[in-house]
């Protein structure tokens, strides 16, 4: 079964309000084992409305509705739910009687337009709103020979929520037959997308009721695996057989498998093989060290280190000597060498780690001063052997200093594997 959600209100289509709605919806419905296939966001216009309505129970098996139960003139989900279903609107007595009671307990009369919100399309059953006066509608019914569920929930998260737990889900629950879900996560960094996808396709497209998502973002890739069966084992079985083979034709290329960040998987390496890390950070000015310090108990294998920006700090704090900077730039293959081996002194840690680079978007000075905006050094020192790596990253200041610490935590995963 698939769903669609239908967010109503104008001020979705502005810059200033988002839907967040759908976004607990999907999280619910995902839960049952239903698959949110279509969102759609619509403008307080009857019309573009009812197209909307019309579409979606075309397509979907559930369709839930949010906002627009209102009183107010711009309150239109019921009427376009109704003409998209071909059904009548008629008021309930009963609710009705509520909204009255409802005003009348507040000493003020009700204001005519409230009436409408007693509507209901024929058919469908109500639900009530303790935190509000627009109630919801549930309605199950048959369109073209095809069953669709058909939900109004009122727009204020704080009425949706309790009134989507309380009176939607067990309904859904009851009717839909039992679905479990199963998720897995395999993260890469540094690999394009592309490759990933080249060398994944293959295994991936063997398991169609394996939903497989590739998500690209700030030099990592996952590849989420979502699958829905009658019980949780056979969801979890098809998904650790996909994970495994994938798992075996990207080998080392996996830092993870179970959701856990390169930052986490870099600290538990070092943990397991008992080794400290120092950090000596240029152009990244302490991204780095940020990102590991950022995992609670990490004080244990990475000791700290030094922002050496400038010349005279690379010489103070990390033994560069000065003849090296001068004769090679602090943007060098000599300078990154140095300040691992120089932390890593300094420090007394296992594992000494560079970064020295040229960020941008000014260009580098004195010797650096021919030298392209997003070429960086990374180096990691242990005690016998330095290796340097050269980089030439694209895109803006914080993209390359982003990407030069990602380089490094790949690289620290690397060595220590
Ligand atoms: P009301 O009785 O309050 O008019 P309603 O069902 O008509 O209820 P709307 O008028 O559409 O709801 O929305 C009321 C408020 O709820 C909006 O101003 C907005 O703050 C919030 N809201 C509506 N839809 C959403 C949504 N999809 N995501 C997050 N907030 C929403
Ligand atoms: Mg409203």
């Amino acid at each position: 079964m698939i769903a669609e959600i239908i967010a109503a209100g104008s001020e979705m289509l502005t810059p200033f309000r988002q839907d967040t709605n759908s976004l607990f919806l999907t999280a619910e419905l995902n839960d049952l084992g239903v698959q949110v296939a279509f969102k759609t966001i619509v403008g307080d216009n009857l019309d573009h409305l009812t197209a909307a309505a019309a579409i979606a129970i075309g397509r979907a098996d559930i369709v839930l509705f949010s906002g627009g139960l209102g009183p107010t003139q711009d309150d239109l989900t019921r009427e376009a739910a109704a003409a998209a279903l071909h059904l009548e609107l008629h008021p309930d007595p009963a609710i009705l009687t509520a909204l009255y009671k409802r005003f009348a307990a507040r000493q003020i009369a009700m204001p005519p337009n409230n009436a409408k919100q007693a509507d209901l399309i024929d058919g469908a059953t109500l639900l009530e709103n303790k935190n509000g006066s627009a109630p919801g509608q549930y309605l199950d019914t048959v369109v073209n020979g095809l069953r669709k569920i058909v939900i109004l929930l009122p727009g204020p998260p704080k009425e949706l929520k309790p009134l989507f737990a309380e009176q939607v889900k067990p309904r859904l629950a009851a009717t839909l037959p039992p679905r479990f879900l199963a998720k897995r996560q395999l993260r890469m960094a540094l690999i394009p997308e592309s490759q990933v996808d080249a060398r994944t396709a293959p295994i991936y497209t063997q398991y169609p009721d394996v939903e497989t998502t590739i998500l690209a973002h700030s030099g990592e890739i996952q590849l989420h695996f979502l699958c829905a069966k009658p019980t949780l084992a056979q969801a979890q079985a098809r998904v650790d057989q996909l994970t495994e083979r994938i798992e075996a034709e990207m080998d080392d290329a996996i830092f993870s498998s179970h959701g856990e960040s390169l930052e986490d998987i870099v600290l538990l390496n070092l943990g397991l093989r008992n080794l400290t890390l120092a950090a000596a950070e240029s152009c990244t000015g302490g991204l780095l060290s940020q990102r590991l310090t950022a995992i609670p108990g990490s004080s244990r294998y990475f000791l700290g280190g030094a922002v050496v920006y400038s010349d005279a700090l690379k010489t103070a704090f990390a033994n560069v000597p000065p003849e090296t900077i001068a004769t090679h730039g602090p943007v060098s293959e000599e300078t990154a060498r140095a300040l691992a081996q120089g932390i890593r002194l300094r420090t007394g840690a296992s594992l000494g780690i560079a970064i020295t680079g040229i960020a941008g978007p000014t260009p580098g000075t004195g010797p650096d001063a021919d030298k392209p905006i997003g070429l960086v050094y990374i180096a990691l020192a242990d005690a016998n052997h330095t290796h340097v790596k050269q980089l030439h990253l694209q895109g803006d200041r914080e993209r390359i200093r982003h990407w030069s610490s990602q380089h490094a935590l790949e690289l620290i995963r690397q060595h220590i594997l």
